[in-house]
């Protein structure tokens, strides 16, 4: 079924007795082309373009829960593509040029709204780095611009521009930045794969990735073996866990992230902002709350659920750029779990194990990711090479002393 007004007009007339569901549940079959491991934006992005893209099929995918329980349906919906370094900058503009197209492309609404993002400086030094990172993004193709002081009070009246440690001293903006409805998100892809014939299996744990001479065969799951000609694990927060299946050991550490919702509020913030002087990130929904995060919250766990501690610490940083949000009550709080990487940026490549491949390592910034990742995971499954927007998110770069350090400040979870 295509959805359209004319659809959603037809409906009415007619009591909302035609709406089909928007994917199949189907049995798994005992052998696929393609097995990915992992429902969440990042496995079913991959079902999708591998299908529509790349024309393969016999796909499936195995989630363990639910589609949009996992991070993809936790995260602050923010999209962007405001890096600096070149292993990283071609591969999230590809993704905002996606995301750009992306509803018109499934056919779904997923509340694409590029309301822009500014980063805030509060020094001269921050201002000159994000001149440097502006300037960085212009050269490959991004929309930048440097905003000051008084062009971010115009737009931002609310914020405490003169707070004696951190005053505002202007943002870098992207204006086609902005935020994505993220369970919608799922939904869109599961649809659009589903209706090219991508079996979507829900409440299917992979518990064993089967491995004979050195080749990955299939997966043992809570239904039964499945065989695969290809085996590609997008499981986020979990690849440690599944890739230990194979026996290998990943430069990947799972933290908690958590997010929060304030009650509904009129409109104070039309795009979303980031502090300069601590982590703290905050857009506003077309609900009216304010949807914020911050930190880690510091220690490993595959819980997905965090501790008081960092919720003053992140409203701590709210109060310093925002002080009237100390008078807004706090509706919801809950966690995701991050696949931090020790240098924050992704791995898409093949792993030793020949037909295993692995998405992972997406940190704090997978949902921004989620086209590009999907599409380039589809190409590497597909044709065995990289995309040319991917090709530094090597698993071995670890190894071979070519990390990609986004904000070059240290080579741990905690310090990214
Ligand atoms: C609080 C929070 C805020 C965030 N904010 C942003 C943001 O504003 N912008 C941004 O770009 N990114 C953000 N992120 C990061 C982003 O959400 C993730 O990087 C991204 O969603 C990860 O990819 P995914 O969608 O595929 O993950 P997930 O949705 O977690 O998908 C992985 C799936 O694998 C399944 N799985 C695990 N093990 C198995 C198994 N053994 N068998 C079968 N299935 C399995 C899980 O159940 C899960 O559904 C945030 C994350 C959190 C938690």
């Amino acid at each position: 079924m295509r959805y359209s007004g004319f659809r959603i007009l037809q409906q009415a007339l007619t009591g909302h007795k035609g709406w089909t569901p928007a994917w199949r549940n189907p049995d798994p079959q005992p052998h696929y082309d393609y097995v990915i491991v992992g429902g969440g934006g990042h496995g079913l992005a991959t079902a999708y373009y591998l299908a529509r893209q790349f024309r393969q099929s016999r796909i499936a995918v195995l989630e363990k829960g639910w589609i949009g329980g996992g991070n993809v349906g936790r995260n602050t919906t923010i999209i962007r593509s405001n890096y600096l370094l070149d292993g990283n900058e071609p591969f999230y503009e590809f993704s905002l040029r996606l995301w750009e197209g992306l509803e018109q492309d499934f056919n779904y609404n997923a509340m694409v709204s590029q309301r822009g993002i500014l980063n805030l400086f509060h020094s001269d030094a921050q201002r000159d780095a994000y001149i440097r990172r502006g300037n960085a993004m212009r050269l490959h193709g991004a929309d930048a611009e440097l905003l000051d002081r008084d062009q971010v009070r115009r737009a931002y009246p609310f914020l405490d521009f003169d707070n004696a440690r951190f005053p505002i001293k202007g943002g870098l903006a992207q204006r086609r930045g902005g935020t994505v409805r993220h369970d919608a998100v799922a939904w869109g892809y599961a649809r659009g794969a589903d209706q090219r014939g991508v079996d979507i299996i829900q409440n299917c744990a992979v518990t064993g990735l089967r491995i004979e001479n050195g080749r990955c065969t299939g997966v043992d799951t809570t239904r039964g073996v499945i065989g695969a000609g290809k085996v590609g694990v997008a499981v986020a927060g979990n690849s440690s866990r599944v890739m230990a299946m194979a026996g290998l050991r990943l430069p990947i550490e799972s933290h908690v992230l958590q997010a929060f919702v304030s009650e509904g509020l009129k409109p104070v913030l039309p795009g979303v902002i980031t502090f300069g002087a601590g982590h703290f990130y905050c857009s506003q929904s077309d609900k009216g709350g304010l949807v914020f995060g911050g930190d880690l919250d510091g220690y490993n766990s595959y819980a997905q659920r965090g501790n008081l501690p960092v919720i003053e610490d992140v409203a701590e940083g709210g109060m310093a750029l925002f002080p009237g949000l100390g008078r807004v009550r706090l509706l919801r709080a809950w966690g995701g779990v991050m696949d931090m990487s020790m240098d924050g940026s992704p791995i898409i490549d093949r792993t030793p194990v020949e037909g295993l491949y692995l998405n992972g390592g997406w940190c704090y910034g997978g949902f921004k990711a989620t086209p590009a990742s999907g599409w380039c995971f589809a190409h590497l499954l597909a044709t065995d090479q990289p995309h040319p927007t991917a090709t530094a998110y090597r698993l071995d770069r670890f190894a071979r002393g070519l990390m990609i350090d986004e904000k070059g400040v240290g080579a741990q979870p905690n310090l990214h």
